[in-house]
């Protein structure tokens, strides 16, 4: 058996980024940017006022109150094309560029006015108020770098730059093929000793979230003529994930059936726990991820190790699992020779740090625990024994990649 992080590095070594496509800015959330990305425009284009008031010329405010003529106004959008003299103010809007001549805004609310006449109360600093051109961004300046996971920010940014369209990675293809004889599809008909296949469905929705397309293969039944049928359309994905099938027992026929037809195994068992079986390969010249088929153990491997060779395929440093410390709220055995992953609640806070519970029952067929839980503790190979209130290590399950 190998590591987990041996494992990990395996998997990445030699997972190239798939293909780019062109998108709209409005299609681009989520999606890895592949080309820097350059501003066509200066922003803001012209000095431009940040709020509503009156734009003078700092020299006039030598005294306060002091009374201007007002010569027009100003408003978003628009502009005061002459120039403005000693003694004269123009009436300005947020955003509306600054008339030539004039070096300051005063905001209303500091002065008096009627049609013809501006009582400036408050004096201000040149400049006060002013956004000057090119603040923002200027023309030719390389607005965000790539490879980038583009955020709702970032589509702002590339929005006020006047990118409408984006290089992006194409979403990779994963297809998802389910093996086992006891399984159907949820809503289909259901023999008595038979159980819906979660898995496919589960992990399919952690690689659209992941930013992966999903390709159904469907379930293959416990024999060779069905996994070789099923197994074809993966030819045309990126990456391979089987679910079940992956162990020792007889009906296991992942490596022997799909070893004959292109698989060549790389690694297979990992010492952790769920996911021992998790085989690791490459199947007709894509990667292939062999999954154990109980559910938690599908999802705590897609956590580790699909969606890090997600990552590599969309071109990004690969991420891990976000992990914080967390206390115990009981005493715990100590590990064994594999690392554990166990699903847990967080049941208060003490010193600031989150106070995790385990599970009493952390069976990797169970989905109830594992939708409820709000994290993962993880323990290291031969960890010691630990007493209530010890520190461990807890993945967030709400959210256990930083944040885009
Ligand atoms: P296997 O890895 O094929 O030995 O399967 C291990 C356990 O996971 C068995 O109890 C299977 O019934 C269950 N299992 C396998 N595939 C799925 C699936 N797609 N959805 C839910 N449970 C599954
Ligand atoms: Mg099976």
């Amino acid at each position: 058996m190998i590591s987990v992080d041996e494992a990990r590095t395996k998997i990445l070594k030699d997972i190239l980024p798939v293909g780019t496509e062109v998108v709209a800015l409005s299609a681009a959330a989520g999606r890895v940017m592949a080309e820097d990305a350059l501003s066509r425009r200066t922003q803001p284009p012209a000095d431009m006022s940040a709020m509503d008031g009156f734009a003078v010329k700092t020299g006039d405010l030598k005294s306060i109150p002091m009374d201007l003529k007002i010569i027009g106004e100003v408003p978003a959008g628009g502009a005061y094309d002459k120039e403005v003299k000693a003694g004269e103010a123009v009436r300005i809007f947020t955003g509306a560029p600054l008339p030539q001549g004039t070096d300051t805004i005063i905001i209303q609310e500091d002065t008096d006015f009627s049609n013809e006449t501006v009582t400036v109360k408050e004096g201000a600093a040149k400049g006060t108020y002013v956004r000057p051109a090119g603040l923002d961004f200027r023309q030719g300046d390389v607005g965000l770098t790539a490879p980038r996971i583009l955020s709702p920010r970032d589509i702002g940014l590339l929005a006020a730059m006047n990118i409408p369209w984006v290089t992006v990675r194409r979403k990779p293809k994963i297809a998802l093929l389910s093996t086992g004889d006891e399984l159907v599809r949820p809503g289909e008909p259901i023999g008595p000793n038979q159980i819906i296949s979660s898995n496919s469905l589960l992990v399919a929705a952690l690689i659209e979230a992941a930013g992966g397309e999903a390709i159904d293969l469907g379930i293959a039944m416990d024999n060779a003529e069905s996994l070789r049928e099923k197994v074809k359309d993966a030819k045309s994905a990126d990456m391979l994930i089987t679910l079940g099938g992956a162990s020792v027992g007889d009906h296991d026929l992942i490596q022997p059936v799909l070893g004959k037809e292109g698989l060549s195994v790389d690694f297979w068992r990992i010492a952790m726990r769920p996911g021992k079986p998790l085989m690791f390969g490459s199947f007709s010249g894509i990667p292939m991820l062999g999954m154990p088929g109980n559910p938690v153990s599908s999802m705590i491997c897609s956590y580790l190790f699909l969606i890090p060779a997600l990552d590599a395929l969309r071109g990004i440093i690969p991420r891990r699992p976000t992990r914080q410390k967390a206390l115990l709220g009981h005493a715990m055995k100590a590990n064994d020779q594999r690392e554990d992953y166990m699903r847990a609640t967080i049941t208060g806070e003490k010193d600031g740090r989150p106070v995790v519970e385990l599970f009493a029952k952390q069976d990797s067929s169970m989905l109830s625990p594992l939708s409820s839980a709000d994290c993962l503790i993880v323990r290291a190979p031969f960890a010691d024994a630990l007493q209530k209130g010890a520190e461990v290590d807890m993945i967030p399950l709400t959210q256990p990649y930083p944040a885009v």
